[in-house]
């Protein structure tokens, strides 16, 4: 696999430019833009500034992050989020960033949706961005997430979802902390499920021991440094063929707080052993 930042790590302390720069020097491979980072960036530079950055640098872009709540919207918030999707798209193509990743819906009402409601309402909305990607050449991969709030939250939702969906440009983004919240990975075996061709992005990352009903976005830790079973992950994926990104993602406080440049060194260490 290939090393991967995503910049949620630092987003506090840092800017495009900056996780540019320092990624490029640790020798990471790919990077996942934020578009929240990438829209700031473009207040003061072009985006042929960020093609000429790529054009001499090892580093490439991979996927960006994110189009979130992409479950029963309203008229408005799909109007608002398709506006998003084709800039994303828009710069994409240009970059020539390969995917996006797209986010089902956060909320309190989650709870009360059916799964089957969720797979229509999935299948749906992921044909619709897939038609809006496809001109393009821009791939979307699906994430699920486990906490109880989000309404696609296992392996195995998420793939019967893309399964059904069924368009070459649509495909899974597996994040290790994000598939073991769902039941601390009792469902590991559910990735066999999943042919390597469809598993688009990988987000590595580790988590703290705690109960899983206390478990937050910010117990997130450096591969490594918790209690998932990334070896465990990382053979699967290898055995399925998956070359592409594993991605250094966490939102974690404590990291925020530090020199982006400590942070990035640290995750290029703590990352190579599951490559
Ligand atoms: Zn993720």
């Amino acid at each position: 696999m290939k090393l991967g930042f995503n910049e949620a790590t630092c987003m506090k302390k840092s800017s495009l430019e900056m996780d540019l720069e320092l990624c490029e020097r640790y020798g990471y491979d790919y990077i996942e833009i934020r578009l929240d980072m990438l829209q700031e960036y473009l207040k003061n530079n072009t985006i042929e500034d960020l093609k000429k950055f790529f054009k001499h640098s090892h580093l490439k872009p991979y996927a960006l992050n994110s189009i979130e709540d992409i479950n029963f919207c309203s008229a408005d918030s799909w109007n608002e989020l398709v506006k998003l999707f084709k800039f994303a798209c828009e710069v994409a193509s240009e970059i020539n960033n390969p995917y996006i990743v797209v986010v089902p819906t956060r909320g309190d009402d989650m709870r009360n949706k059916s799964e089957e409601e969720v797979f229509r309402d999935s299948v749906e909305v992921l044909n619709k961005l897939s038609d809006i990607a496809e001109p393009y050449g821009v791939k979307l991969a699906f994430e699920p997430i486990g906490s109880i709030k989000w309404c696609v939250r296992s392996i195995r939702q998420a793939w019967e979802i893309i399964k059904e969906v069924d368009r070459e440009n649509v495909g899974i983004a597996l994040d290790a902390f994000n598939i073991f919240i769902y039941d601390m990975l009792s469902d590991i075996h559910d990735l066999d499920l999943i042919p390597g061709e469809k598993i688009f992005v990988y987000h590595i990352n580790d988590c703290e021991d705690r109960k899983l009903e206390d478990i937050r976005e910010e117990h997130r830790l450096m591969p490594g440094d918790g209690i998932i079973p990334l070896d465990e992950i990382s053979s699967k994926l290898k055995s399925k063929g998956y070359e592409g990104i594993a991605s250094i993602e966490l939102f974690r406080p404590e990291y925020w707080e530090m020199e982006p440049e400590d942070v990035i060194r640290l995750g290029s260490q703590k990352a190579k052993p599951y490559l």
